[in-house]
């Protein structure tokens, strides 16, 4: 008997949101196959909390791949830990979350397995004929293509935020898979970590992005823009010229050179839109553009726009959230 399964990715031992996502995924995916789901994570150790939330999202089985050497992520090692597995128990369906890491592996675990690949995929793939058909966003965000293949297995990389993540609670068991990384697998590897980042919500994870452009003028004034994301619980983000002159961090670029990302809302302010820009956050669900130029470009891909000074506009919106919430809060 097969399973679909689910990389259960972790950081520091906690279940990122993408897993969430992928196991909600899974769970939907198993129930059209008519198949049990089952999860796996890797890492030097774990804790019965992992298997607990996958359980919580729909695993059946939580396979726990540990090993002193998978400690950080190598690419390489935990491509073969996943595709001894998936060998091993002769699995035909496989999610992994399109996160960085999840991004780096797919292609390699497809290769070592024999596999079809369908990256970045916003709905699970459906039968159609002797094969599964899916849809994926394309073209640096700027289109949306449907794949088809007849052949298994079959691998998927489930797009962020394209699942809503829902609690299906199973009764889970666990199990260990023995796997040791050789050599080969290990050429390369982390020898120290310095983190850049705070603990804010990471930008590909967030569901509220709020995101400045030169229309800011300067750095001095970003305090407006990280008020509004702190009222609304969101990361912050900026577009490439604010992040070249440094008025910005790097890892906040969105766009086709940056960041790609499709939050729940995104929020635009003295942005102008252009085409390289939109590849990035043009999947975003909600979109709003706050701009003095009614001409903007960004309008037109606009839900909702306001034309004004973002200087006037944002602040009066950070307040009025903050008033909502102090109305609503109990
Ligand atoms: C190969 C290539 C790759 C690129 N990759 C990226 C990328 O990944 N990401 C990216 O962002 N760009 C990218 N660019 C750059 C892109 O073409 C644009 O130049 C850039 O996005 C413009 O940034 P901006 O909107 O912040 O600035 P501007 O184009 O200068 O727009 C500023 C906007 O702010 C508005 N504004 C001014 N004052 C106010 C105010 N007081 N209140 C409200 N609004 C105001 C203006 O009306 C204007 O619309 C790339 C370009 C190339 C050639």
């Amino acid at each position: 008997m097969s399973a679909v399964l689910v990389w259960v990715e972790t950081t520091e031992g906690r279940v990122r949101k993408p897993s969430l996502e992928a196991l909600t995924a899974g769970r939907q995916w198993a129930d059209a196959l008519g198949l049990p789901l089952w999860g796996v994570v890797l890492g030097a150790e774990t804790s019965s909390e992992v298997s607990a939330i996958a359980g919580e999202y729909g695993a059946e089985k939580l396979i726990r791949i540990l090993s002193p050497e998978l400690r950080s992520f190598v690419v390489n090692a935990y491509a073969r830990a996943l595709s001894a597995l998936v060998r091993e128990k002769n699995i035909s369906y496989v999610i992994l979350p399109q996160s960085y890491d999840g991004k780096a592996v797919a292609p390699l675990l497809a290769i070592w397995t024999d596999a079809a690949l369908f990256s970045g995929i916003t709905q699970i793939p459906e039968k159609e004929g002797k094969g599964f058909r899916a849809r994926r966003i394309a073209y640096s965000n700027k289109g949306i293509e449907w794949v088809y293949t007849e052949h298994l297995p079959l691998i998927v990389t489930t797009k962020a935020n394209s699942f809503i993540p829902t609690k299906s609670p199973r009764k889970w068991v666990e199990e260990d898979f023995a796997f040791t990384p050789d050599a080969r697998d290990l050429r390369a590897k982390p020898v120290g970590v310095e983190k850049v980042t705070t603990d804010k919500i990471p930008l590909t994870e967030a569901e509220v992005v709020v995101s400045a452009g030169r229309g800011l003028k300067g750095p001095e004034n970003w305090k407006i823009i990280e008020e509004l994301a702190q009222v609304l619980g969101a990361a912050t983000a900026c577009s490439k010229p604010v992040a070249d002159v440094g008025w910005r961090p790097h890892h906040e670029h969105v766009g086709q050179t940056g960041i790609q990302i499709s939050p729940n809302l995104y929020i635009a302010v003295g942005i102008s839109g252009a085409i390289q820009h939109l590849a990035g956050v043009a999947s975003s669900k909600n979109i709003v553009v706050i701009n003095n130029d009614p001409e903007a470009p960004f309008f037109k891909v606009a839900d909702y726009g306001i034309v004004g000074d973002a200087f006037e506009v944002v602040p009066r919106l950070t307040e009025a959230i903050r008033n909502y919430k102090a109305q609503h809060s109990s």
